[in-house]
C-alpha cells in the first residue's frame, strides 16, 4: 500500500491512461535555445516517471516568440528537431505534450502583436494591433504548431491561455479594446481560444491530447469574472480540449503567485471551483511542493491532477522516490526563484539551488569514484553539505566537522524568517540524507589541524563571519548581530535602525515587523495581498485592496548607497521583499553615512559632504552589514602544507548565497 494512492492511480483520458497524476508543468528552461536537442531530450527523459510533461513555451510563429531566439514548432527542422525529445522520452517511459505558447504583448521584440495596441507594464515594447485577418493567421498557426507537435512523435499540446499571454490578452477588457467580432461582447473576446481549441483539434484528430491552460483568476484590474471563467471552460471543453490546466495571475500581476512566501497549495481552492462544471480533468498548479501536498489537494477535490514543475527541477526522481516509500527522500523546491525563474529572466540556463544537476544531465555527472578517498568536510552549512552528500553519493569514506550542535550552517538563521519556512524542509532533508549515506557526523566539534591529518582530501567550508562595520559606538547594549536576532539570543525593542540592506538586511526587517507568519496562514496572506475569491470581485483582487496586519515594530532600514533599497535582491522576487516592507511601513533610506551609535540612536548623515546630521531615534541597531570569509583554518593548514579545498563563503564572502555554495559543493564533489 502506497502512502500516496490518489497521487498514483492512474488518470485515463480514453484514448491513453496516464500512469499517475503528476504533470510536469511548463518552465521555459533556456534548453531548447541552446538548440542541442540531445541535451534537451536528456532533461525531460530523466523525469519520465511523472504521468506527462510539459515542454517549455514553444512559439507558433516569428511574432509570438517570446523572444527573437525562442524555439518554435515551425518548419521540418523543428519537428526532427523535436522528434529527438520525444524518441528519448518514450524510451524512457513517459509521455510529454508541447507548449503552444504565443506571448502576445509578452514578447520581447518590437514585432509583438496583441488584440489592441495596450503596451504591458513589463514590456519594453508597444505591440501592434492585429487586423482581423492577422488574428485569423495567429490561430491558423497555433493549429498548424499542433499539427506538427503530433508529427514531432509528442503526445500531445498544450495551449497556453493564462498568465497574460496571446489568448488571455483577447479575453479580458484591460488588453482587449476592440469592437469588431474579437472584442466588445464576452462570446467575441473569448472567440481567440475557442477557435484555437477547435482548429488544433481538428488538425490532430480526436486521438491527441489537448491541454488547455486557463487563467482561473487574473489577479490584475479588470479580469475575467468567476462566471467568465466557468463559461469559458465549458466552451473550451465543447471546442475538443482533453484536460484543462489552472493559470494562476497573469506576470504583470503585482500580487505573489509562486514565490516561497505563498502559502503551499495557496490557489488550489480556485480550482476547485471548476471542478464538476466541466467533464474533463481539471488540472490545479502552484506552491505544490511535496507528495503529501498533492495527496491533499487531490483527496481535498480540488483538481484531477496536480502540475508541478520547480519540485521536478529539484528532484527528477520525485514520482519514483514517492512510489518507492521514500517520500521523505525527495529533494525539496524551496520556491526561492534563485536559480530558476532568476536565470531565466536574466538570460541565463535554468537550474536549481537544491539540485545544481537540473538541466545539465549531460554536464555535471556524478559518477562512483574511480578511487575511494577518505575526505573530510568542515562546516555544515550548504556548501559542505552538499560536498559530503556528493562524495559519499560517489563511494568515498566522507567524515562532516562543525562547531555547532546541528546541521545546516546560515540555512538555520533563513529558517526563522516568515515566508522562508521553506528552508525548514530544506534543512531536515539535508540531514535525513547525511544519515541515509552513512556519512561520520562530527557535531559540536572545533576541528582543528591534528583532526584534518591523514585525510585524502580536506574541505574546508567554515562559511563566513559577520563584517565589523566599525561604527563608533556599536559596542553598545542597543546594538545586537543579525545572528542575535534570529538565532533569538536578543529580542529588539519597538524602534529598530537595520544597517545594511542586502538580503540579510530585509530579511532581518520582515522578522521584525511580522508576527505570525502569513505563509502559514491562507485567509491572512490573502488579506495582506488583497486576494479575493473571483466570484466576488474581477480577476479575485479584493476591492477594499490589501489589509496588512500592522507591523511589530517601527523599522528603518538603512544603506550607504544612494540608490533604491532592495537592487540587489533576486530579479523575481526582490519586489515582493520591497512590497512587503512597505506594506509594513518600513522606512527606507539610502545615502547615508554612520556617524555614531549612543542611547538616543542612530545618528547619521547623507551624502559624501556629510550634510544633514541627524538622529534615528530608536531602542535598537541591527547590524546586517554584510560578511567576510572564515578562513583561519584553512589558512592554518595550508601554512604546515596540507592541501585543502576552500569552497562556499569561506572561498567567496561577496554576495555569498546558499545556490553558489551548493553549486560548488557538487561541482568539487563531483571531481574528487
Ligand atoms: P550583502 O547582500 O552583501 O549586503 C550587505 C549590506 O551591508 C549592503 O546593504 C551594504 O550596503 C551594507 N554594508 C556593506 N559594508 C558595510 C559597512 N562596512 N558598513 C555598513 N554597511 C555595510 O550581504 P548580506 O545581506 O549579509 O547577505 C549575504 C548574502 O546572503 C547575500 O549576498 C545574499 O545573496 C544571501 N541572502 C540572500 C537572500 C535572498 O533573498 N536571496 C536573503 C538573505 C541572504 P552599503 O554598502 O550600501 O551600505
Ligand atoms: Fe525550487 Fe529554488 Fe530550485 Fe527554483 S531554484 S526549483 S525555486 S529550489
Amino acid at each position: 500500500m502506497t502512502d500516496y494512492p490518489k497521487m498514483l492511480a492512474p488518470l485515463d483520458l480514453g484514448h491513453v491512461v496516464l500512469k499517475n497524476r503528476v504533470l510536469m508543468g511548463s518552465m521555459h528552461t533556456g534548453l531548447e535555445e541552446t538548440r542541442d536537442w540531445g541535451r534537451v531530450a536528456e532533461f525531460y527523459a530523466a523525469r519520465a516517471s511523472v504521468g506527462l510533461m510539459v515542454t517549455g513555451g514553444i512559439a507558433p510563429n516569428k511574432e509570438g516568440a517570446v523572444a527573437p531566439d525562442a524555439a518554435g514548432m515551425i518548419t521540418d527542422q523543428d519537428v526532427a528537431n523535436h522528434r529527438i525529445v520525444t524518441d528519448r522520452v518514450h524510451a524512457a517511459g513517459g509521455r510529454i505534450a508541447m507548449q503552444i505558447l504565443h506571448a502576445g504583448r509578452y514578447a520581447f521584440s518590437p514585432e509583438c502583436v496583441s488584440a489592441s495596441a495596450v503596451k504591458s507594464p513589463i514590456s519594453p515594447f508597444p505591440p501592434k494591433e492585429l487586423a482581423a485577418a492577422g488574428i485569423e493567421k495567429q490561430i491558423n498557426d497555433i493549429a498548424a504548431a499542433a499539427a506538427r507537435a503530433k508529427e514531432a512523435g509528442y503526445d500531445g499540446v498544450e495551449v497556453m491561455g493564462s498568465e497574460g499571454y496571446f489568448i488571455n490578452q483577447f479575453l479580458v477588457t484591460h488588453t482587449n479594446k476592440r469592437d469588431d467580432e474579437w472584442g466588445g461582447s464576452y462570446e467575441n473576446r473569448m472567440r481567440v481560444a475557442i477557435e484555437a481549441v477547435k482548429r488544433a483539434r481538428a488538425a490532430v484528430g480526436p486521438d491527441f491530447i489537448i491541454i488547455y491552460r486557463l487563467s482561473m483568476i487574473d489577479l490584475i484590474p479588470n479580469g475575467s469574472t468567476y462566471d467568465e471563467v466557468v463559461q469559458l471552460a465549458q466552451e473550451i471543453e465543447k471546442a475538443g480540449a482533453s484536460i484543462i490546466n489552472t493559470g494562476i495571475g497573469w506576470h504583470e500581476a503585482r500580487i505573489p503567485t509562486i514565490a516561497t512566501s505563498v502559502p503551499r497549495a495557496a490557489f488550489a481552492w480556485v480550482t476547485k471551483k471548476l471542478m464538476g462544471k466541466v467533464g474533463i480533468p481539471v488540472i490545479t498548479s502552484n506552491r505544490i511542493n511535496t507528495p503529501e501536498v498533492v495527496e491533499q489537494v487531490l483527496a481535498d477535490g480540488c483538481a484531477d491532477m496536480v502540475s508541478m514543475a520547480r519540485p521536478l527541477l529539484a528532484d527528477a526522481d520525485f514520482v519514483t522516490k514517492a512510489a518507492a516509500g521514500k517520500g521523505e527522500m525527495i529533494a525539496p523546491c524551496i520556491a526561492c526563484n534563485q536559480a530558476c525563474l532568476d536565470h531565466t529572466f536574466g538570460g541565463k540556463l535554468t537550474s536549481c539551488l537544491v539540485n545544481p544537476r537540473a538541466c545539465h544531465e549531460l554536464k555535471l555527472v556524478v559518477k562512483p569514484a574511480a578511487a575511494v578517498k577518505s575526505v573530510a568536510v568542515v562546516g555544515a552549512g550548504p556548501a559542505g553539505l552538499s560536498t559530503a552528500m556528493t562524495a559519499a553519493e560517489r563511494g568515498h569514506r566522507v567524515v562532516l566537522f562543525d562547531k555547532s550542535k546541528e546541521l545546516g550552517g546560515q540555512l538555520n538563521m533563513a529558517k526563522q524568517v516568515p515566508g522562508k519556512e521553506e528552508f525548514h524542509g530544506l534543512v531536515d532533508w539535508f540531514a535525513r540524507s547525511i544519515d541515509a549515506a552513512g556519512i561520520d557526523v562530527r557535531l559540536g566539534v572545533v576541528a582543528g589541524v591534528d583532526d584534518l591529518k591523514g585525510f585524502d582530501e580536506v574541505i574546508i567550508a567554515t562559511g563566513v563571519v559577520p563584517r565589523d562595520p566599525g561604527i563608533p559606538g556599536q559596542e553598545g547594549a542597543n546594538v545586537v548581530s543579525y545572528i542575535d536576532v534570529l538565532t533569538g539570543a536578543a529580542v529588539p525593542g519597538r524602534r529598530v535602525a537595520v544597517i545594511g540592506a542586502g538580503g540579510i538586511g530585509f530579511d532581518v526587517a520582515e522578522y521584525l515587523v511580522t508576527g505570525d507568519s502569513p505563509t502559514l496562514d491562507l485567509p491572512e496572506w490573502m488579506r495582506e495581498w488583497g486576494v479575493t475569491d473571483p466570484e466576488a470581485a474581477r480577476g479575485g483582487l479584493a476591492l477594499e485592496g490589501p489589509q496588512p496586519e500592522a507591523p511589530e515594530r517601527e523599522v528603518v532600514l538603512l544603506q550607504r548607497k544612494a540608490k533604491a533599497l532592495g537592487k540587489g535582491l533576486g530579479k523575481t522576487t526582490g519586489w515582493i521583499h520591497r512590497s512587503a516592507l512597505k506594506m509594513k511601513k518600513v522606512e527606507m533610506v539610502g545615502g547615508v553615512n554612520y556617524e555614531k551609535i549612543d542611547a538616543d540612536g542612530l545618528h547619521v548623515t547623507s551624502g559624501e559632504a556629510r550634510e544633514n546630521p541627524r538622529v534615528i531615534a530608536v531602542d535598537t541597531v541591527v547590524l546586517c552589514a554584510g560578511q567576510e570569509s572564515e578562513r583561519s583554518l584553512a589558512d592554518a593548514l595550508e601554512e604546515i602544507g596540507v592541501a585543502v579545498h576552500v569552497i562556499g563563503g569561506a572561498d567567496v564572502a561577496a554576495e555569498l548565497d546558499a545556490k553558489r555554495a551548493i553549486n560548488q559543493g557538487v561541482r568539487l564533489a563531483a571531481a574528487l
